[in-house]
């Protein structure tokens, strides 16, 4: 008899990549992880946040003492108007950090240097363009001719998957917020390091945001509502020294530090357009399941992006590890996770929608209702969505590891 075939393809190596095919080796698997990019860009993208539901999965991987030393520990949101008048705040000095800020591809070094230490291959210049599932085997198929021949597919391609494009062509595509989101890293701006609070400003043009870090660096973000629906290439084919002059432009009116950051910025201004997924009917067919951004992309105002693609390597490893077939776990695991990310997708839209505010009579009704709004923001303690814990060691038993909302 032919023994069972424990090869799995693992398309993209980003966030969700990484860790599932960690989760999955854990779980008696083999898999294998297929990059697009040639070489991996560790200075891709900005920074982000790692919600303390995302730590407890690093934890679950032993990398959580990595974030904790080099993350900045998130606590306290300081929000003003850009007349530099106090809104209020979100967030306790005392007890449990809500999460850790670190670079996007500081994280995706840590996990995929993890796969690399645990011998899991990953082939790079590996861009899917193809994929065929059968009975109880899948082949993947690559631009550069290479080809597989594996049990299952996890698709962890991001946001813009090739494989949910071939897989589930009629699912319904990422749509846009109207935001669009820049930022980058200053130094050389005097301004005092506060352990654990990040500085937000509603600006009157637009939303800036910033982080000191000890080292005296800067990490800073803006969000300016933009019409039509512009793509990542768009953004890029707008010079730097445009950008420069354009986001200038937008806080002319506000109160220092913003023009200073943005000025002394080291390195370019990355800038992205803000998409997130609607709800998705399937997320998984015959041998291929998506995970991560491939299936459920958030905007990044409620910091959780990341920290889903985490929750979803760990569960979908238990959900193969403790179903015994390939379908039934795929199907288990998106009813144990959908409820779960689509409240955080509408979350953090509908914190995103407080940041439109572009005549004078909005940011004066904004301006006037935000303290309010951040009084009772700040009492709802969002436990449901920090303090998710699925624990690796425990057998799946789906009424336990459903999440009740409450
Ligand atoms: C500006 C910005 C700010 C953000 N801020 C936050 C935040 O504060 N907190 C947070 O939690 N999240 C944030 N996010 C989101 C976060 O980065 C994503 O949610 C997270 O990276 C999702 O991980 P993923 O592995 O699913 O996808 P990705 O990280 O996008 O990884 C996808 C990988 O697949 C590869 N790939 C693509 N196509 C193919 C193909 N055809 N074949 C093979 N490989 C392919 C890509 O090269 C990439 O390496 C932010 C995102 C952006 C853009």
């Amino acid at each position: 008899m032919l023994s069972p075939n424990k090869d799995v393809a693992v398309i993209g190596c980003g966030i969700a990549g990484p860790a599932a095919a960690l989760f999955l080796k854990r779980a008696g698997w083999r898999p294998v992880i297929y990059e697009a990019a040639q070489e991996h860009d560790d200075y891709a993208g900005l920074f982000l946040n790692v919600g303390r539901n995302g730590v407890h999965v690093l934890e679950e991987l032993g990398l959580d003492r990595m974030i904790r030393n080099e993350g900045f520990e998130m606590r306290v949101m300081q929000f003003r108007n850009g007349k530099d008048k106090n809104l209020g705040e979100v967030g306790h000095m005392d007890g449990k950090p809500q999460g850790f800020t670190v670079k996007r591809g500081w994280l995706q070094r840590i996990l995929r240097e993890e796969a690399a230490r645990q011998e899991i291959p990953i082939v790079m210049g590996a861009k899917l363009t193809k994929i065929t599932t059968g009975k109880d085997w899948a082949e993947v198929s690559f631009e550069s001719g290479l080809s597989a021949n594996v049990r299952f597919v996890v698709g962890c391609d991001g946001i813009h998957s090739a494989l949910r494009s071939r897989l589930l062509p009629d699912a319904p595509k990422p749509s846009y917020t109207g935001l669009i989101s820049f930022g980058g890293y200053s130094r050389g701006v005097q301004l005092p390091y506060i352990p654990g609070v990040q500085q937000m400003v509603f600006g009157s043009k637009a939303f800036f945001g910033y982080i000191v870090q000890s080292s005296g660096e800067i990490f800073w973000f803006g969000n300016e509502e933009v019409p039509g629906t512009p793509t990542r290439k768009d953004m890029l084919a707008i010079s730097q020294s445009e950008w420069r002059r354009r986001i200038m432009d937008l806080y002319r009116n506000d109160a220092s530090p913003i023009l200073d950051i943005i000025a002394n910025t080291k390195g370019e201004i990355g800038a992205y357009p803000i998409y997130d997924m609607p709800p998705q009917t399937s997320w998984s067919k015959g041998q291929a399941v998506l995970i991560g951004d491939a299936v459920h992309a958030t905007s990044p105002n409620a910091g959780q992006g990341a920290s889903m693609a985490l929750e979803d390597a760990l569960m979908l490893g238990k959900c193969l590890r403790d179903i015994g077939d390939v379908e039934g776990a795929f199907d288990q695991f998106q009813s144990l996770r959908k409820e779960r990310v689509e409240r955080i997708i509408q979350y953090s839209r509908s914190l995103g929608q407080r940041k439109y505010a572009t005549n004078p009579v909005q940011v004066f009704f904004r301006d006037l209702m935000m303290p309010l709004f951040l009084k009772s923001a700040n009492k709802d303690s969002h436990s449901w969505m920090y303090d998710y814990r699925p624990q690796w060691n425990e057998r799946l038993q789906t009424d336990r590891d459903v999440v009740h909302h409450d």
